[in-house]
């Protein structure tokens, strides 16, 4: 039986491009933790009201149609980088955005528990780097948690399906959501689920497979180029290519209908046609999935299962494409959209040694290569300089700590540059920067060659930790320095974090308990834009009866008024050629 007054003391959330859930681990197992509208799923959407108000979730995501200059979505892509996202009258960054979709799941959570709940595991693609990593975790303090951990979401992911099997098995997670693709195998035996190995791609997810669309769209209705500088326009036809999207979830055949200003779009559209429009993003799957397999060292038939996680993997090709690639039909014993919710909530478990969870341990690793750049002697008189020395190999088991030496290339050398990148490319130009710094070498005897230590130390979230001692022969000859990660536009200082605490806890927040009235209001302004002029009469009619009778404050006349707004928009969907 439910113990009433249990309260989580760690939270487990995935932070989606297109949704968040939020969950904790409660009487041995995860539970899903529902939003103010009763649902699990919270699309990942901001948008500023007309009354200046900020409004998260399904109310947000109506609004992407209706109101697009008040409305930002997709921004978990912007992470990590000094893009900003404009919002009405101000301009946000990607985590203070994320930020406040985490507090609202946080504020779900309390009105769940009573409580606030202040520890919190996020899951991050496991492809995401490190700028990418610190700006998540930014994200959760500014949105007020105070100990925040991150998790790769497939092995979430894994961490979820493992709880149901049995040892000894070699899983693939096919993980492909909005806007990341991450494939990761994984072992469990004895009771240890081991990741063996990571790879992805955090620039491919949905939103690419709706660009193909939108662009088939284009030609295929004879659309004029000057369209895509229509802001309107290309909301509603993004939407309209989405939900195409999803009907073909089922097989079949779909039609995107629509008009826009004089234009209409009338197209019928079949999984075949899915299939070759999104060809490009099917090939980009490929190539992760090779070198996960490849570095792992299996071959794809010692595999029990392969786990989908990601709105995405609900995609008819691309369920088919993985039955091609691995000969066997992907598991569908978990819900792709809960997964890696669900492993937060086992993390979470993890963390706070639920009795359940004693027997499981879980190891992850590092999904890519760290080092540092390097020179090398080509000849006698020739240098070559730019190579990358890799300290953390990728596939790395993390927690790692790994020391290498480096000796000055020229012998009146007084310092040695620690330039740190991430990535498999042989030169470090094709790599990522992630920052440098300088360290002196000491002055010794003739015989006591001066050189440098360098330590990288990954730690469980995928941070990375970088200190270089000088030293002579087996000693340290100086202090230890370390890595200030130096393109600070793309990072926030622990001061600006608490500076966009304040900023964001000063912003004035759609009541909770409004929310259902106000989602309703936004879906049906929302299906207001899409009818055409004479079809609008009754529900426009009907959005205001139900202002008015919300000005009246009598629950009773507001609950008739919100059945009667559901009906029309019921009818008016049913009505309409464009579907919901
Ligand atoms: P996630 O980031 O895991 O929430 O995945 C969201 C992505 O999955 C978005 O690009 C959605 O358009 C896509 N998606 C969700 N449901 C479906 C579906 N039934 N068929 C195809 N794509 C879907």
């Amino acid at each position: 039986m439910s113990d009433s007054s249990f309260v989580p003391a760690v939270v487990g959330i995935d932070l989606g491009t297109t949704n968040s859930l939020v969950a904790c681990w409660q009487d041995g197992r995860p539970r899903l933790i529902p939003n103010a509208l009763g649902q699990t799923l919270t699309p990942s959407v901001v948008s500023v009201d007309d009354d200046g108000s900020y409004l998260i979730g399904a109310a947000a995501k109506d609004r992407l149609q209706s109101h697009p200059e008040q409305t930002v979505a997709s921004f978990k892509r912007g992470m990590g980088t000094a893009t900003m996202f404009r919002l009405g009258q101000r301009s946000f960054r990607a985590e203070e955005l994320s930020a406040l979709v985490l507090k609202s799941l946080r504020a779900d959570v309390r009105a769940a528990f009573g409580q606030d709940v202040n520890r919190a595991v996020i899951t991050v693609p496991a492809y995401f780097s490190d700028a990418q990593r610190t700006a998540t975790r930014n994200a959760g303090l500014i949105a007020g948690f105070t100990e925040v951990s991150l998790l790769n979401e497939p092995t979430a992911a894994a961490l979820a399906y493992g709880l149901n099997e049995h040892d000894d098995s070699q899983f693939l997670v096919f993980d492909f959501g909005g806007g990341t693709f991450d494939v990761s195998i994984l072992e469990l035996f004895a009771g240890v689920m081991e990741v063996r190995a990571t790879a992805g791609d955090n620039q491919l997810g949905g939103d690419d497979v709706d660009a193909c669309l939108e662009r088939w769209v284009m030609e295929s209705a004879r659309l004029p180029e000057s369209l895509r500088r229509d802001e309107r326009f290309l909301t509603k036809l993004s939407a309209r290519c989405e939900s195409a999207k999803r009907a073909l979830s089922a097989g079949g055949t779909t039609t995107i209908a629509f008009q826009h200003d004089g234009h209409t779009v009338d197209l019928s559209l079949s999984v075949d046609q899915l299939e070759r429009i999104i060809q490009p993003v099917l090939e980009r799957l490929r190539h992760p999935v090779e070198t996960a397999i490849r570095d792992a060292r299996i071959g794809v038939k010692d595999l029990s299962a392969v786990v989908l996680a990601g709105g995405s993997s609900r995609l008819m090709p691309v369920r088919q494409l993985v039955t091609r690639l691995f000969g066997q039909f992907p598991s569908a014993s978990l819900n792709p959209d809960e997964v890696v919710a669900l492993g937060a909530a086992v993390q979470a478990g993890l963390k706070v040694n639920a009795v359940e969870l004693s027997e499981r341990v879980m190891t992850d690793v590092c999904p890519y290569t760290l080092g540092i750049a390097t020179s090398q002697q080509l000849s006698a008189d020739r240098m070559s300089h730019g190579f990358m020395a890799a300290i953390l190999p990728r596939n790395t088991v993390i927690p790692a700590s790994r020391v290498q030496s480096f000796a000055p290339v020229r012998p009146d050398q007084t310092r040695i540059d620690v330039r740190v990148y991430q990535g498999e490319a042989r030169m470090v130009r094709d790599n990522i920067a992630l920052g440098s710094f300088h360290v002196d070498l000491p002055r010794g005897r003739a015989d006591e060659a001066p050189h440098v230590n360098v330590r990288f130390t990954y730690d469980v979230d995928g941070l990375l930790e970088v200190e270089a001692t000088p030293m002579l022969g087996q000693d340290a000859a100086g202090k230890p320095q370390r890595l200030v990660i130096q393109n600070s536009e793309e990072r926030l200082s622990p001061e600006q974090v608490r500076e966009r605490l304040q900023a964001l806890a000063a912003l004035k927040m759609h009541p909770r308990e409004r929310m259902e009235v106000r989602a309703l209001l936004a879906r049906a302004e929302r299906l207001f834009t899409q009818l055409s002029l004479d079809e609008r009469d009754r529900l426009g009619h009907a959005i205001t009866r139900f202002e008015l009778e919300l000005e009246s404050q009598d629950q009773t006349r507001i609950d008739a008024a919100a059945e009667q707004l559901r009906r029309v928009i019921r009818d008016c969907e049913a009505d309409s050629p464009l579907g919901a």
